[in-house]
């Protein structure tokens, strides 16, 4: 197909240094990425490294994401698909969700964007892709911190954008001073690379004349779990199909947002996002129909779901394989792999079947079993590492099985090229029980089997599989899987959310408000 996309881009290194670019003189592009999901009861701040072990790239770095399902590879689509344009990446900062940023680091890539911005400017058009649901340690609306410095340094002229996750948390404000923007509706999120390009859509019309886009964001009555949001069944299903049927004529998108329910924030909550051409009255009052039919559904967004020892015996009594979805404690909710609840629960019931769990997060247990080797002996406590909150730690003995450095690339169909990095590895037996355990030293999602396939497995070589997940995983693995059970136990990412410490957050809202889950 002639020139690949590498010699098509002009990178931000070849602009610093004024090479001639191969493309047109057509409109300017900036592109840079601040995505992260903020829990605010994970027990850990991050700080760079976090970024660097996720996605930290700036300039031909990102080529890497050509051909992904992620956000920067619908960028690199809308680049191929409009060669006049001139894209320059800047900073591309991604980790996985956890506890909030270190003010510092968020400071320094606000700085290293608006800076880059100035130097590099004038733009055309700038797309930020965001999660939404950013926290920052000892500040508020971070995201929104973020956007109007980036407003502030390319003026009203530029055509301003940005994508979000399904579960942001997003400030009306920040809307308010955007020219274009969309979300994920998917969730599992297989259409990250769609999100952007219909948000580069709007610029790109904006940046012609041909388009006027004006975005209204209405937040509706509720922060909700994120359980039931799947969008191939149930409430959330409705509500995007809602939102398709709103679109024509002016209408350009609607988006309703589910919102990230361990974010405690004053943008906390579900909402609706709908942008039009050139109508803000129809924008408002769409957003406003739309987050209506969020409240309305909100009852069917808070389920119940069993404790661990009910979800073991309802897992061992079904069709195998089966999963048993430590929901609490997920990494992608901002878990931290480390609450024991499940793992205690699965050697009290001292289940009879091969069992493995998907994972703890614990470098020390990695280190010693390194040093023991494969076949080696290595014993200690799992769980309850980072914090004694979520219940006690295991006691254990085990066997080393298999010893890996962490790192594959994803599969179709979620986030399909990305590498996922969960840093060296160990496969333990523990001693008196048919339970594998894997351990890592690097918090990661493990909703790609690559992880399992990584350890000599595949999905069904144990019959029961314990994992820190939630929905995500599902992409990947439900179709391999005859049993989910979800279950709640105590962790950071737990179900009652009502439970949580939440100080920020309207109390206006439900759960918040009293009104029972
Ligand atoms: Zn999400």
């Amino acid at each position: 197909m002639g020139l690949s996309r590498r010699e098509l881009l002009v990178t931000g290194a070849a602009l610093a240094t004024a090479a001639a670019a191969p493309r047109g003189r057509g409109p300017r592009l900036a592109v840079a990425m601040l995505s992260h999901e903020g829990n605010s009861f994970a027990p850990v701040t991050i700080g760079l490294d976090a970024f660097e072990s996720s996605v930290w790239a700036k300039g031909d770095a990102a080529q890497r994401f050509d051909g992904t399902a992620t956000e920067l590879g619908g960028v690199l689509d809308f680049a191929a698909a409009n060669p006049d344009w001139q894209v320059d990446f800047l900073r591309l900062a991604q980790a996985t969700p956890s506890g909030p940023v270190r003010a510092d680091v968020f400071d320094a890539i606000v700085a290293e964007v608006v800076g880059d911005l100035k130097a590099r400017g004038p733009y055309d058009a700038v797309l930020l892709i965001l999660h939404g649901a950013l926290l920052v340690e000892g500040r508020d609306l971070a995201d929104l911190a973020f956007v109007q410095a980036v407003r502030d340094a390319v003026g009203t002229g530029c055509a301003l954008g940005a994508s979000f996750d399904l579960h942001a948390n997003i400030d009306p404000r920040l809307v308010a001073l955007l020219d274009g923007g969309s979300g994920y509706k998917t969730h599992p999120h297989v259409d990250q690379a769609d999100a952007a390009k219909r948000a580069l859509a709007m610029l790109r019309g904006k940046v012609r004349g041909e388009l006027r886009p004006v975005g209204v964001l209405v937040k509706a009555g509720a922060i909700l779990p994120s359980i039931n949001m799947r969008t191939a069944e149930g409430p959330m299903a409705e509500l995007e199909a809602v939102a398709a049927a709103m679109l024509g004529g002016t209408l350009l998108d609607a988006v309703p947002f589910g919102g990230f329910s361990y974010g405690d924030s004053v943008a906390a909550g579900a909402s609706a996002m709908v942008f039009t051409d050139g109508d803000p009255a129809l924008a408002r009052s769409a957003a406003t129909r739309l987050a209506g039919e969020i409240d309305a559904r909100a009852d069917r967004f808070f389920v119940a779901l069993p404790k661990p020892a009910e979800a073991i015996a309802r897992a061992v009594a079904a069709p195998k394989p089966a999963a048993i979805v430590d929901a609490g404690d997920n990494p992608l909710s901002g878990g931290v792999a480390d609450t024991p609840g499940l793992l205690r629960a699965l050697i009290d019931a001292k289940v009879a079947l091969p069992t493995l769990f998907a994972f703890f997060w614990d470098p020390g247990v990695v280190a010693r079993a390194r040093a023991a080797g494969v076949g080696g002996r290595v014993s200690g406590t799992l769980g309850g590492r980072l914090t004694p909150d979520f219940g006690a730690p295991v006691p254990f003995a085990a066997t080393v099985l298999r010893l890996t450095d962490g790192r594959f690339t994803a599969q179709p169909p979620f986030i399909i090229g990305t590498r996922l990095d969960f840093g060296p590895t160990a496969l333990l037996r523990l001693d008196g029980t048919m339970i594998d355990v894997i351990v890592t030293s690097l918090c990661a999602s493990p909703h790609d089997p690559g992880l399992l396939a990584l350890h000599g497995l595949k999905i069904g070589d144990h019959a029961l599989l314990a994992i820190k997940a939630k929905n995500h995983f599902r992409a990947a693995y439900a179709a391999h899987l005859k049993t989910i059970v979800d279950t709640d136990a105590p962790g950071p990412a737990a179900l009652d959310i009502a439970s949580f410490p939440f100080r920020r957050a309207p109390r206006r809202l439900r759960p918040l408000n009293g009104n029972p889950s």
